[in-house]
């Protein structure tokens, strides 16, 4: 009777919420699914069940997307968005976890690990992103931000250039005060590199602008950015590989939005490892995608952080500011790509990238195109 009205409880509960709730199982098949996703899919949970929904979803990646259930210790997500043309057009934004094997749910098809992905419709804000563009309210927004750009990065500018001629001058100190003052010169030095990150990030967020494409050299791109935090790796002591085989391939980037998120999320890994460690940097080219993987040696975390990572102002630092990762996620849908997060306390992360190879971009912007 108890579990009965529980489960009643929790039947009610998801299905009064907005997201879309939907249990796979590792064939793809249909374990559950609440009212919201029959709604954004277009189908009867009691017809579907048991059956493979994955024509539902055309655009995504499946193989990959139920090769997350490979059972390791390491908890696991994947993120995107994903384009629907039934029963509406709808852009869906889609996160995916793997379940434990809880040994056969319900009346289900079978037992085994499982995949719960949540579904969030983002149509409505694309569309106010689009026309959001030209309102405006957000013109003026985005001229305050611009004009606060301005005017803060200006005396900070003024202050970094000082700070270094400051440094010159204590160099040429006597060797005692040279260590006292040049001590205090790298602090002040540190807080407007700070100041600097948090206005530049601040601003991405609220003034995001539509990427520019371009065919693209990634790995160009990762050496460029790594180049740009050289001091910052040797200081911290962290050995930094980068593999890929053979070539690269060219993918349709804008070239300052992905180094952005290469900046991010390698800035991340590095501060995970407060006490040093190794960040590999794999890059890996398949018919889809072209990877770029970033596993660092880390602190990691848990499955309790995994869905909260990418939302605003979510941050375990006492400087952070929680945006990094927002930014990542943005700009990587932006590109039609895809985020897989994997990660264990004390043991690492890794975050892999999945760029979309020519293809695929064209196919979604003739598909946009055709929809007038
Ligand atoms: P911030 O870096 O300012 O905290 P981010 O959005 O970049 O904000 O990251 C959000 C949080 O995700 C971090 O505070 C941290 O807890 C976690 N995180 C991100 N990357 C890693 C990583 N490589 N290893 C461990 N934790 C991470
Ligand atoms: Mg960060």
């Amino acid at each position: 009777m108890r579990l009965a009205n529980e489960r009643g409880f929790l039947e009610a509960i998801f299905q009064s919420i907005q997201e879309g709730v939907l249990a796979v199982d590792s064939q793809g098949r249909l374990l559950y699914a609440n009212r919201a996703t029959e709604q954004m899919l277009g189908f009867e949970y009691a017809k579907l069940r048991g059956r493979s929904v994955m024509r539902l979803l055309r655009d995504l990646d499946w193989d990959r997307l139920l090769r997350i259930t490979d059972a390791d210790e390491w908890s696991r997500m994947v993120t995107r968005e994903v384009e629907v043309a039934y029963p509406e057009h709808r852009h869906l934004s889609l996160y995916a976890v793997p379940l434990p094997d809880l040994g056969g749910v319900g009346d289900a098809v079978a037992a085994g690990p499982s995949v719960l992905i949540i579904l969030r419709d983002v149509t409505r804000d694309r569309a106010e992103e689009a026309t959001a563009l030209e309102s405006e309210r957000t013109n003026a927004v985005k001229l305050l931000a611009a004009g606060v750009a301005h005017e803060i990065g200006n005396p900070l500018n003024a202050l970094n250039i000082h700070l270094q001629l400051l440094s010159r001058a204590v160099a040429a100190l006597p060797e005692q005060s040279r260590d006292e003052f040049g001590d205090l010169v790298d602090v002040a030095r540190n807080e407007v590199g700070r100041l600097d990150t948090i206005i530049t990030q601040f601003l991405r967020a609220v003034r995001p602008q539509k990427p520019v494409f371009a065919a693209g050299d990634v790995a160009d791109l990762l050496q460029e950015t790594l180049r740009l935090m050289k001091t910052e790796i040797e200081n911290r002591r962290i050995d930094v590989a980068v593999e890929f085989p053979g070539e690269v391939p060219k993918v349709q980037i804008d070239r300052h939005q992905i180094k952005q998120v290469f900046f991010n999320l390698i800035k991340n890994a590095l501060e995970a490892m407060p006490d040093g460690g190794s960040l590999k940097i794999a890059m890996q080219a398949s018919d889809v995608w072209l990877e770029v993987a970033f596993l660092d040696t880390g602190v990691g975390f848990g499955p309790e952080q995994m869905g909260r990572l990418f939302q605003p102002y979510q941050t375990t630092k006492a400087n952070g500011n929680g945006l990094g990762l927002m930014i990542v996620q943005r700009i990587v849908q932006e590109h039609g790509g895809q985020i897989e997060v994997a990660s264990r306390p004390g043991e690492g992360s890794c975050f892999r990238i999945m760029l979309p190879r020519a293809s695929r971009r064209i196919r979604m912007l003739s598909t946009t195109a055709e929809k007038g």
